[in-house]
């Protein structure tokens, strides 16, 4: 007889597995990646997975994800093909090259990626992949590392609507939340302003909690002012960059394991490099762009982006 979780683990398999596209191919196993495979595979799809990284194949191998040896093995037949890749031009790369996804993918596969990058990266692959008859959608993700693991992520789709409605079963096995936001690229727009303001907000939030602190205000006096009137946001209430106020922010573990100011960085000059094409002006998205690259130089890439405060601080106390 099965165990209870045996039994809750075959209910989960059934109710995704129902879905006709059942064979995954997995490219980018990486912090996010990595886990968004493992949560395919353990919610009844056939995962098949290609990295460069060793160490990554070998990692998602023990979360039920089998290893390739080439992004043409791992798509070959495949059903759908998601990818989480570093950057423009990897994701064009491994989309458009010879020995990439377009070329070896089947007639009728479903192509989705989930990287960020910038909106002209889906915007270049779609026409080519529709010329070989395979459906393309740019679904970037918004959550973290965590919510990658925890199956939380908020998925911000672009392309067809075919598409994405086709995407719906593998989103929800690795996200809580999916949106349509139009047009190919418009999800990589949409994760592009919620990360500028997510990284506006946090510098503001860091620059002023330092000011009322340094001016004698308890810290914890000031967040619950800040979290009860009209300032609050997400950073106040979920990710105060000051130590010890909000246990589960990166801030009070030494801003370890949070997003790294490498990865807000990235954000912001693929948000500026967008804004700069369309003539859209962003003085606060320019400022902070140019000061978290500067906590970067600094030697802070790998901390949590809201280790900002802690410069700011230092600064503060520097005498006059
Ligand atoms: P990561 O560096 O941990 O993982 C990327 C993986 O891609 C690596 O394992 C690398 O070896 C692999 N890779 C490189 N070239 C490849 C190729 N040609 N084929 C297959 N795999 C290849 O990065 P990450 O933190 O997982 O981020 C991935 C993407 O997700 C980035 O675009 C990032 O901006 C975005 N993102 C990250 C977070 C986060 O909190 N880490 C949150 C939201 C979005």
């Amino acid at each position: 007889m099965a165990s209870r979780g045996t039994q809750c683990f075959l209910t989960v398999a059934r109710k995704y597995s129902s879905s006709a596209d059942k064979n995954v191919a997995f490219l980018g196993l990486g912090n996010m990646g990595g886990f968004m495979a493992a949560n395919l595979a353990k919610k009844g799809f056939t995962v098949r997975g290609y990295d460069p990284s060793t160490e990554a194949l070998n990692e998602a191998a023990k979360n039920g994800v089998t290893s390739t040896k080439s992004i043409a093995e791992a798509v070959d037949g495949a059903d759908v093909v998601v990818s989480i890749l570093p950057s423009n031009k990897v994701v064009l790369d491994a989309y458009l090259g010879k020995d990439g996804v377009v070329a070896h993918s089947r007639k009728g596969a479903l192509l989705i990626d989930s990287s960020t990058v910038d909106p002209n990266v889906p915007r270049q692959i779609l026409p080519v992949a529709l010329e070989s008859g395979k459906g393309f959608a740019d679904a970037p993700v918004s959550g973290g590392v965590m919510g990658a693991q925890n199956a939380t992520l908020a998925f911000m789709a672009g392309g067809r609507k075919e598409d994405f409605d086709r995407s719906l079963p593998l989103l929800k096995a690795m996200g809580a939340k999916q949106f349509h936001c139009g047009d190919i690229g418009s999800g990589q727009v949409a994760k592009l302003a919620n990360n500028m303001l997510m990284g506006i907000t946090g510098m503001a939030t860091a620059e002023c909690m330092n000011m009322g602190i340094k001016a004698g205000l308890d810290p914890k006096v000031l967040l619950d002012v800040l979290n009860n009137s009209s300032a609050r946001s997400w950073s106040t209430e979920v990710y105060c960059p000051v130590p010890g106020l909000v246990p589960t922010a990166p801030s009070s573990r030494n801003y370890e394991n949070g997003f790294k100011n490498e990865l807000i960085v990235k954000d912001l000059e693929l948000a500026s490099g967008l804004a700069l094409a369309i003539r859209s002006p962003i003085p606060l998205g320019a400022v902070c762009t140019q000061i978290y690259r500067i906590v970067q130089s600094r030697g802070y890439g790998q901390k949590d982006f809201s280790y900002i405060f802690q410069l700011l601080k230092e600064d503060s106390e520097k005498k006059q």
